[in-house]
């Protein structure tokens, strides 16, 4: 049985290029409470490392497996 992986949508904050990420939610960095997860990511253009946020927005897939090991915050 394979694990689930989830499609985030990533924009390098460096030099805009977009990406899709496939990873398990247990790639996601697990951060202090109050804040979104996110996970690490490289630009295939500029090649920098960056942190994309993953949320409900960027993660099509977002269930409620997500919300039990990564609460967002509701706003
Ligand atoms: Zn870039």
């Amino acid at each position: 049985m394979t694990k689930k992986t989830y499609e985030v949508q990533a924009d390098c904050p460096h030099c805009g290029t977009h990406q899709m990420l496939h990873i398990e939610a247990s790639e996601y960095t697990a951060l202090p409470q109050g804040k979104a997860p996110e996970a690490l990511s490289s630009c295939p253009d500029c090649g920098k490392p960056y942190n994309a946020p993953v949320n409900p927005d960027s993660c099509a897939e977002w269930d409620d497996f997500c919300n039990e090991i990564h609460p967002v915050p509701q706003v």
